[in-house]
Protein backbone atom coordinates (compact mmCIF):
# COMPACT_ATOMS: atom_id res chain seq x y z
CA UNK A 1 0.00 0.00 0.00
CA UNK A 2 2.73 2.44 0.91
CA UNK A 3 4.96 3.78 -1.88
CA UNK A 4 8.65 2.93 -1.97
CA UNK A 5 9.28 6.63 -1.60
CA UNK A 6 7.32 6.70 1.65
CA UNK A 7 9.07 3.61 2.92
CA UNK A 8 12.41 5.35 2.48
CA UNK A 9 11.42 8.20 4.82
CA UNK A 10 12.71 7.58 8.35
CA UNK A 11 11.07 8.68 11.58
CA UNK A 12 12.37 12.09 12.66
CA UNK A 13 15.23 11.91 15.14
CA UNK A 14 13.61 14.72 17.12
CA UNK A 15 10.36 12.80 17.53
CA UNK A 16 11.63 10.87 20.52
CA UNK A 17 12.40 14.17 22.21
CA UNK A 18 8.82 15.35 21.63
CA UNK A 19 7.62 12.16 23.30
CA UNK A 20 9.98 12.77 26.20
CA UNK A 21 8.72 16.35 26.55
CA UNK A 22 5.18 15.00 26.81
CA UNK A 23 6.09 12.32 29.35
CA UNK A 24 8.55 14.26 31.55
CA UNK A 25 6.96 16.25 34.39
CA UNK A 26 8.22 19.83 34.58
CA UNK A 27 11.03 19.30 32.04
CA UNK A 28 13.95 21.68 31.60
CA UNK A 29 13.17 21.92 27.96
CA UNK A 30 16.06 23.17 25.82
CA UNK A 31 14.99 21.18 22.78
CA UNK A 32 12.65 23.76 21.26
CA UNK A 33 12.99 24.87 17.63
CA UNK A 34 10.85 28.00 17.81
CA UNK A 35 11.13 31.37 19.54
CA UNK A 36 9.65 31.39 23.05
CA UNK A 37 7.79 34.70 22.55
CA UNK A 38 4.32 35.05 21.04
CA UNK A 39 3.22 36.97 17.94
CA UNK A 40 3.18 40.77 18.60
CA UNK A 41 -0.37 41.95 19.44
CA UNK A 42 -0.47 44.36 16.54
CA UNK A 43 -0.05 41.43 14.13
CA UNK A 44 -2.72 39.37 15.87
CA UNK A 45 -5.05 42.34 15.35
CA UNK A 46 -4.23 42.55 11.64
CA UNK A 47 -4.80 38.80 11.22
CA UNK A 48 -8.10 38.71 13.08
CA UNK A 49 -9.46 41.78 11.36
CA UNK A 50 -8.47 40.31 7.96
CA UNK A 51 -10.51 37.23 8.87
CA UNK A 52 -13.42 39.34 10.16
CA UNK A 53 -13.42 41.42 7.00
CA UNK A 54 -13.74 38.32 4.84
CA UNK A 55 -10.20 38.11 3.51
CA UNK A 56 -10.56 34.34 3.58
CA UNK A 57 -10.46 33.29 -0.06
CA UNK A 58 -7.46 32.15 -2.08
CA UNK A 59 -4.90 34.76 -2.98
CA UNK A 60 -3.06 34.57 -6.28
CA UNK A 61 -0.61 31.66 -6.24
CA UNK A 62 2.51 33.82 -5.86
CA UNK A 63 1.01 35.67 -2.89
CA UNK A 64 -0.22 39.23 -2.41
CA UNK A 65 1.57 41.47 -4.91
CA UNK A 66 2.19 44.12 -2.23
CA UNK A 67 3.74 41.49 0.06
CA UNK A 68 6.03 40.24 -2.70
CA UNK A 69 7.03 43.83 -3.39
CA UNK A 70 7.87 44.45 0.26
CA UNK A 71 9.94 41.24 0.52
CA UNK A 72 12.03 42.17 -2.51
CA UNK A 73 12.33 45.74 -1.16
CA UNK A 74 13.37 44.50 2.29
CA UNK A 75 16.18 42.43 0.76
CA UNK A 76 17.31 45.33 -1.41
CA UNK A 77 17.35 47.65 1.64
CA UNK A 78 19.30 45.21 3.78
CA UNK A 79 21.77 43.84 1.29
CA UNK A 80 21.74 46.33 -1.58
CA UNK A 81 21.08 43.54 -4.04
CA UNK A 82 18.87 40.54 -4.72
CA UNK A 83 16.63 38.88 -7.25
CA UNK A 84 13.34 40.62 -7.99
CA UNK A 85 11.32 37.46 -8.66
CA UNK A 86 9.60 36.18 -5.57
CA UNK A 87 6.94 33.87 -4.22
CA UNK A 88 5.13 33.78 -0.87
CA UNK A 89 5.36 30.20 0.43
CA UNK A 90 3.81 28.10 3.20
CA UNK A 91 6.80 28.53 5.45
CA UNK A 92 10.40 27.97 4.44
CA UNK A 93 9.47 24.28 4.48
CA UNK A 94 7.08 24.98 1.60
CA UNK A 95 9.77 26.93 -0.25
CA UNK A 96 12.30 24.13 0.22
CA UNK A 97 9.88 21.54 -1.08
CA UNK A 98 8.89 23.56 -4.15
CA UNK A 99 12.54 24.41 -4.78
CA UNK A 100 13.67 20.79 -4.61
CA UNK A 101 10.82 19.68 -6.90
CA UNK A 102 11.72 22.39 -9.38
CA UNK A 103 15.48 21.73 -9.35
CA UNK A 104 16.00 18.00 -8.99
CA UNK A 105 15.44 15.06 -11.29
CA UNK A 106 15.54 11.45 -10.06
CA UNK A 107 19.12 10.49 -9.25
CA UNK A 108 20.36 14.08 -8.95
CA UNK A 109 22.33 14.99 -5.85
CA UNK A 110 22.03 17.75 -3.30
CA UNK A 111 25.08 18.69 -1.29
CA UNK A 112 24.07 19.66 2.26
CA UNK A 113 26.10 20.57 5.35
CA UNK A 114 26.80 18.12 8.17
CA UNK A 115 25.37 18.93 10.70
CA UNK A 116 22.14 19.75 8.86
CA UNK A 117 18.48 20.58 9.42
CA UNK A 118 16.98 17.11 8.96
CA UNK A 119 14.32 18.23 6.50
CA UNK A 120 16.96 18.76 3.77
CA UNK A 121 17.82 15.07 3.60
CA UNK A 122 14.20 13.94 3.73
CA UNK A 123 13.09 16.40 1.06
CA UNK A 124 15.91 15.19 -1.19
CA UNK A 125 14.56 11.66 -0.82
CA UNK A 126 10.98 12.82 -1.38
CA UNK A 127 12.18 14.36 -4.64
CA UNK A 128 13.74 11.01 -5.66
CA UNK A 129 17.14 12.67 -5.43
CA UNK A 130 20.04 11.69 -3.19
CA UNK A 131 22.19 13.75 -0.86
CA UNK A 132 25.78 14.00 0.27
CA UNK A 133 27.28 16.17 2.93
CA UNK A 134 30.14 18.62 3.34
CA UNK A 135 31.79 19.11 6.71
CA UNK A 136 30.53 22.13 8.62
CA UNK A 137 31.52 21.25 12.15
CA UNK A 138 32.78 24.25 14.10
CA UNK A 139 36.46 25.02 14.23
CA UNK A 140 37.60 25.39 10.67
CA UNK A 141 36.55 27.70 7.88
CA UNK A 142 34.44 26.39 5.03
CA UNK A 143 36.69 26.26 1.97
CA UNK A 144 36.34 25.47 -1.70
CA UNK A 145 38.25 22.22 -1.10
CA UNK A 146 35.77 21.08 1.56
CA UNK A 147 32.84 21.76 -0.72
CA UNK A 148 34.60 20.35 -3.75
CA UNK A 149 35.11 17.02 -1.99
CA UNK A 150 31.35 16.42 -2.00
CA UNK A 151 30.65 17.40 -5.61
CA UNK A 152 30.03 14.64 -8.17
CA UNK A 153 28.81 14.76 -11.75
CA UNK A 154 25.26 14.31 -10.43
CA UNK A 155 25.36 17.27 -8.04
CA UNK A 156 22.82 19.92 -8.99
CA UNK A 157 22.18 21.82 -5.79
CA UNK A 158 24.49 23.14 -3.10
CA UNK A 159 22.55 23.93 0.05
CA UNK A 160 23.69 26.37 2.71
CA UNK A 161 22.02 27.42 5.95
CA UNK A 162 23.36 30.46 7.73
CA UNK A 163 22.72 31.07 10.59
CA UNK A 164 22.54 27.33 11.06
CA UNK A 165 20.13 25.00 12.71
CA UNK A 166 21.55 23.09 14.64
CA UNK A 167 24.93 24.79 15.25
CA UNK A 168 24.21 28.54 15.22
CA UNK A 169 27.15 29.01 12.89
CA UNK A 170 27.05 31.91 10.44
CA UNK A 171 29.04 31.84 7.22
CA UNK A 172 31.48 34.70 6.57
CA UNK A 173 31.68 36.62 3.32
CA UNK A 174 34.83 34.66 2.41
CA UNK A 175 33.06 31.35 3.04
CA UNK A 176 30.14 32.48 0.87
CA UNK A 177 32.66 33.42 -1.84
CA UNK A 178 33.92 29.82 -1.70
CA UNK A 179 30.33 28.61 -2.10
CA UNK A 180 29.87 30.95 -5.06
CA UNK A 181 33.08 29.79 -6.73
CA UNK A 182 32.27 26.08 -6.42
CA UNK A 183 28.71 26.68 -7.64
CA UNK A 184 30.00 28.55 -10.69
CA UNK A 185 32.67 25.95 -11.44
CA UNK A 186 30.22 23.04 -11.38
CA UNK A 187 27.13 24.86 -12.60
CA UNK A 188 25.19 24.32 -9.36
CA UNK A 189 22.20 26.15 -7.97
CA UNK A 190 22.78 27.44 -4.44
CA UNK A 191 19.77 27.08 -2.15
CA UNK A 192 20.32 29.37 0.83
CA UNK A 193 18.04 28.86 3.83
CA UNK A 194 18.23 32.14 5.75
CA UNK A 195 15.25 31.61 8.03
CA UNK A 196 17.34 32.83 10.99
CA UNK A 197 18.60 35.96 9.22
CA UNK A 198 17.12 38.22 11.92
CA UNK A 199 18.67 36.23 14.76
CA UNK A 200 22.23 37.37 14.19
CA UNK A 201 24.56 38.53 16.92
CA UNK A 202 27.67 39.29 14.94
CA UNK A 203 27.07 42.06 12.49
CA UNK A 204 27.08 42.66 9.64
CA UNK A 205 25.38 39.42 8.58
CA UNK A 206 26.56 38.15 5.20
CA UNK A 207 23.68 37.00 3.02
CA UNK A 208 24.21 34.62 0.12
CA UNK A 209 22.66 37.23 -2.17
CA UNK A 210 25.72 39.45 -1.64
CA UNK A 211 28.12 36.73 -2.81
CA UNK A 212 26.46 34.15 -5.04
CA UNK A 213 25.53 34.98 -8.67
CA UNK A 214 21.86 35.98 -8.74
CA UNK A 215 21.11 33.66 -11.66
CA UNK A 216 22.03 30.58 -9.62
CA UNK A 217 20.67 31.50 -6.19
CA UNK A 218 17.41 30.45 -4.53
CA UNK A 219 17.14 32.51 -1.35
CA UNK A 220 14.60 31.37 1.24
CA UNK A 221 13.41 33.17 4.32
CA UNK A 222 10.38 33.33 6.53
CA UNK A 223 8.27 34.77 9.28
CA UNK A 224 8.03 31.74 11.65
CA UNK A 225 11.06 32.43 13.82
CA UNK A 226 11.32 36.23 13.76
CA UNK A 227 7.73 37.00 14.72
CA UNK A 228 6.95 33.93 16.84
CA UNK A 229 4.44 32.65 14.28
CA UNK A 230 5.62 29.19 13.16
CA UNK A 231 2.02 27.95 13.10
CA UNK A 232 1.02 30.61 10.60
CA UNK A 233 3.04 28.95 7.81
CA UNK A 234 4.53 31.94 6.04
CA UNK A 235 7.76 32.21 4.12
CA UNK A 236 9.19 33.58 0.92
CA UNK A 237 11.48 32.60 -1.92
CA UNK A 238 13.42 34.80 -4.31
CA UNK A 239 15.42 33.61 -7.28
CA UNK A 240 15.83 33.71 -11.04
CA UNK A 241 12.59 34.01 -12.99
CA UNK A 242 12.45 30.49 -14.54
CA UNK A 243 13.00 28.86 -11.14
CA UNK A 244 10.46 31.01 -9.27
CA UNK A 245 8.03 30.41 -12.10
CA UNK A 246 8.48 26.62 -11.89
CA UNK A 247 7.99 26.79 -8.11
CA UNK A 248 4.87 28.89 -8.60
CA UNK A 249 3.45 26.23 -10.90
CA UNK A 250 4.12 23.51 -8.32
CA UNK A 251 2.51 25.72 -5.67
CA UNK A 252 -0.54 26.17 -7.90
CA UNK A 253 -1.09 22.41 -7.89
CA UNK A 254 -0.18 21.71 -4.26
CA UNK A 255 -0.29 24.41 -1.54
CA UNK A 256 -2.31 26.73 -3.89
CA UNK A 257 -1.30 29.78 -1.83
CA UNK A 258 0.02 30.67 1.61
CA UNK A 259 -2.73 31.34 4.21
CA UNK A 260 -4.57 34.40 2.87
CA UNK A 261 -5.49 36.43 6.00
CA UNK A 262 -2.09 35.76 7.47
CA UNK A 263 -0.38 37.18 4.40
CA UNK A 264 -1.93 40.50 5.47
CA UNK A 265 -0.26 40.06 8.84
CA UNK A 266 3.05 39.20 7.16
CA UNK A 267 2.85 42.48 5.28
CA UNK A 268 2.33 44.34 8.56
CA UNK A 269 5.12 42.30 10.19
CA UNK A 270 7.69 43.85 7.91
CA UNK A 271 7.03 47.15 9.72
CA UNK A 272 7.35 45.68 13.21
CA UNK A 273 10.66 46.23 15.00
CA UNK A 274 11.81 43.00 16.67
CA UNK A 275 15.23 44.31 17.71
CA UNK A 276 14.40 44.16 21.45
CA UNK A 277 13.60 40.44 21.12
CA UNK A 278 16.80 39.83 19.15
CA UNK A 279 18.87 41.68 21.77
CA UNK A 280 17.25 39.54 24.45
CA UNK A 281 18.29 36.46 22.48
CA UNK A 282 21.86 37.70 22.27
CA UNK A 283 21.85 37.87 26.08
CA UNK A 284 20.36 34.35 26.24
CA UNK A 285 23.12 33.08 23.98
CA UNK A 286 25.74 34.53 26.29
CA UNK A 287 23.93 33.21 29.36
CA UNK A 288 24.15 29.65 28.04
CA UNK A 289 27.62 29.85 26.50
CA UNK A 290 29.23 31.60 29.48
CA UNK A 291 27.33 29.31 31.85
CA UNK A 292 28.69 26.08 30.40
CA UNK A 293 32.10 27.36 29.21
CA UNK A 294 34.10 25.68 31.99
CA UNK A 295 32.60 22.27 31.23
CA UNK A 296 31.92 22.09 27.49
CA UNK A 297 33.81 22.83 24.30
CA UNK A 298 31.36 25.08 22.49
CA UNK A 299 31.88 27.91 20.04
CA UNK A 300 29.77 31.02 20.49
CA UNK A 301 26.97 30.88 17.91
CA UNK A 302 26.86 33.88 15.56
CA UNK A 303 23.15 33.45 15.01
CA UNK A 304 19.92 31.40 15.37
CA UNK A 305 18.97 30.22 18.87
CA UNK A 306 21.01 27.06 19.18
CA UNK A 307 24.30 26.20 20.83
CA UNK A 308 26.24 23.11 19.76
CA UNK A 309 28.39 21.88 22.65
CA UNK A 310 30.53 18.78 22.40
CA UNK A 311 29.51 15.89 24.66
CA UNK A 312 32.21 15.67 27.33
CA UNK A 313 34.20 12.51 27.94
CA UNK A 314 33.38 11.12 24.49
CA UNK A 315 30.51 9.05 25.98
CA UNK A 316 28.05 9.39 23.08
CA UNK A 317 24.54 10.78 23.21
CA UNK A 318 22.81 7.64 24.50
CA UNK A 319 24.67 7.71 27.77
CA UNK A 320 24.53 11.49 27.96
CA UNK A 321 20.76 11.48 27.54
CA UNK A 322 20.34 8.90 30.30
CA UNK A 323 22.05 11.31 32.66
CA UNK A 324 20.14 14.29 31.27
CA UNK A 325 16.79 12.60 31.73
CA UNK A 326 17.53 11.87 35.37
CA UNK A 327 17.68 15.65 35.75
CA UNK A 328 14.62 16.17 33.53
CA UNK A 329 16.84 18.02 31.02
CA UNK A 330 15.82 17.76 27.38
CA UNK A 331 18.29 18.62 24.62
CA UNK A 332 18.56 17.06 21.17
CA UNK A 333 21.38 14.57 20.48
CA UNK A 334 23.55 15.83 17.64
CA UNK A 335 23.15 12.57 15.77
CA UNK A 336 19.61 13.67 14.87
CA UNK A 337 21.37 16.17 12.55
CA UNK A 338 24.59 14.44 11.68
CA UNK A 339 26.47 11.27 10.83
CA UNK A 340 28.46 11.90 14.03
CA UNK A 341 27.30 11.35 17.60
CA UNK A 342 29.55 13.80 19.40
CA UNK A 343 27.51 16.95 20.08
CA UNK A 344 24.21 18.25 21.45
CA UNK A 345 21.78 20.84 20.18
CA UNK A 346 20.90 23.13 23.05
CA UNK A 347 18.17 25.64 22.27
CA UNK A 348 18.20 28.94 24.10
CA UNK A 349 14.67 29.83 22.97
CA UNK A 350 13.43 29.70 26.54
CA UNK A 351 12.92 32.04 29.47
CA UNK A 352 15.94 32.91 31.58
CA UNK A 353 14.85 30.82 34.53
CA UNK A 354 14.68 27.73 32.31
CA UNK A 355 18.09 28.60 30.85
CA UNK A 356 19.62 28.88 34.31
CA UNK A 357 18.20 25.53 35.32
CA UNK A 358 19.52 24.10 32.06
CA UNK A 359 23.00 25.49 32.66
CA UNK A 360 23.03 24.02 36.18
CA UNK A 361 21.95 20.61 34.88
CA UNK A 362 24.45 20.65 32.01
CA UNK A 363 27.31 21.59 34.34
CA UNK A 364 26.32 18.97 36.90
CA UNK A 365 26.22 16.26 34.20
CA UNK A 366 29.64 17.26 32.88
CA UNK A 367 31.00 17.16 36.43
CA UNK A 368 29.52 13.66 36.93
CA UNK A 369 31.08 12.46 33.66
CA UNK A 370 34.46 13.92 34.63
CA UNK A 371 34.39 12.05 37.93
CA UNK A 372 33.59 8.88 35.93
N1 LIG B 1 14.85 25.87 7.89
C1 LIG B 1 15.41 25.76 9.10
C2 LIG B 1 16.89 25.80 9.21
C3 LIG B 1 14.61 25.61 10.24
O1 LIG B 1 15.19 25.50 11.45
C4 LIG B 1 13.21 25.56 10.09
C5 LIG B 1 12.27 25.40 11.27
N2 LIG B 1 12.71 24.56 12.26
C6 LIG B 1 12.67 25.67 8.79
C7 LIG B 1 13.52 25.84 7.73
C8 LIG B 1 11.20 25.60 8.52
O2 LIG B 1 10.52 26.72 8.97
P1 LIG B 1 9.08 27.16 8.50
O3 LIG B 1 8.57 26.14 7.56
O4 LIG B 1 8.26 27.27 9.74
O5 LIG B 1 9.26 28.49 7.83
Amino acid sequence: MISRRAQRIPESGIRRIFELVASTPDPINLSIGQAHFDVPDVLKDVATSAIQQGFNRYTVTQGLPELNERIVGMLADRYGTGNTWSLVTSGVSGGLMLGFLALLDPGDEVLIPDPYFTMYAVLAEMSDATWRTYDLYPGKPLTEATLQAGVTERTRVLLINSPSNPTGRTLSGAELDAVAAVARRHDLVVVSDEIYQDFVYELPFASACQHVDADRLLLLGGFSKTYGMPGWRLGWATGPEPLIDAMRRFQQFSFVCAPAPLQQAALAALDVDMSAEIEAYRAKRDRIIDGIADHYACSRPGGSFYAWPEIPGDIGSERFMERALKRRLLVVPGKAFSARDSHLRVSFAADDDMLDRGVDALCAIAEEIRRG
